[in-house]
């Protein structure tokens, strides 16, 4: 579904990224893992070109999304993202936010979004706070709505950039449980995330991301018991 090909990412003359290569193929459920300031966000960010790739190619079904004439925000809707920090419209409700992409961006009644919207919310039980504003609810709910927002647009793949490391301790799970549910359905997933039980329970495979490159990659099971790369050995000891 997703090929990326010697992809490289220089901010200035820094390289973050240097001749990545991965594919993501339909219903899989990626975890990537790895230090802080490797490149993990800003690889998430360039599959739907938040950020801008330096070289490299990244096909979707095929078709290079930065080839000349793409649309970045068809591309969005076909990829959506839930950030650690939940970017909710502030001014919206819950259900308002669920609309809003729906009506504007695919020219659905205001009618149909917002039973859609609804059959959303309580499909991350949030039914009873649709009529809530952000700063109603608590950052466990936030991310499901950021969540179910997402999924409003019907997207083909979500990238989650650290759903849930804002998140008290408390709140992790059931914003956990929402993206296990996800991956139960067969949604295809790339998840950037620390936390270690999750990617191993979770994931078809599993990148190990380290100085800008994806340093190994394989099945939880390899990663987490079987490292073959010393680096990868490090990470998961000091992480475990
Ligand atoms: P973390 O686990 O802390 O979130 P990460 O693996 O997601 O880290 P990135 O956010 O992708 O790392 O950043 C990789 C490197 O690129 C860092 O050194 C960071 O400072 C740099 N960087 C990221 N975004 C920019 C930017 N817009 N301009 C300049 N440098 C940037
Ligand atoms: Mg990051």
């Amino acid at each position: 579904m997703i090929r990326v090909e010697h992809l490289s990412k220089h901010f200035g003359p820094v390289a973050v990224l240097t001749d990545v290569n991965a594919h993501i193929r339909q219903g899989e459920v990626i975890s990537i893992i790895g230090p802080s300031g490797t490149g993990k966000s800003t690889f998430l960010r360039c599959l739907n070109l938040l950020d801008q790739p330096s070289s490299g190619r990244i096909l979707i079904d095929g078709q290079d999304i930065l080839a000349a004439g793409v649309k970045v925000a068809q591309l969005r809707q076909r990829m959506g993202m839930v950030f650690q920090s939940f970017n909710l419209f502030p001014h919206l409700t819950a259900l308002g936010n669920l609309c809003i992409g729906p009506v504007q961006l695919r020219g659905h009644s205001r009618v149909q979004a917002a039973a859609r919207g609804l059959e959303l919310l309580k499909m991350v039980g949030l039914a009873e706070k649709a009529h809530s504003l952000p700063h109603e609810l608590s950052g466990g709910q936030k991310q499901r709505v950021a969540i179910a927002r997402c999924l409003s647009m019907e997207p083909e793949i979500i990238l989650f950039d650290e759903p849930t490391s804002a998140l008290d301790p408390t709140m992790v799970g059931e914003v956990l449980a929402v993206i296990r549910r996800l991956a139960r359905d067969g949604m295809t997933l790339a998840i950037v995330t620390h936390e270690m039980d999750f990617a191993r329970q979770v994931s078809s495979r599993v990148f190990y991301m380290d100085q800008g490159i994806i340093y190994e990659e394989g099945p939880p099971q390899q990663i987490f018991e079987a490292p073959q790369q010393q680096r990868t050995r490090d990470f998961i000891r000091r992480v475990r």
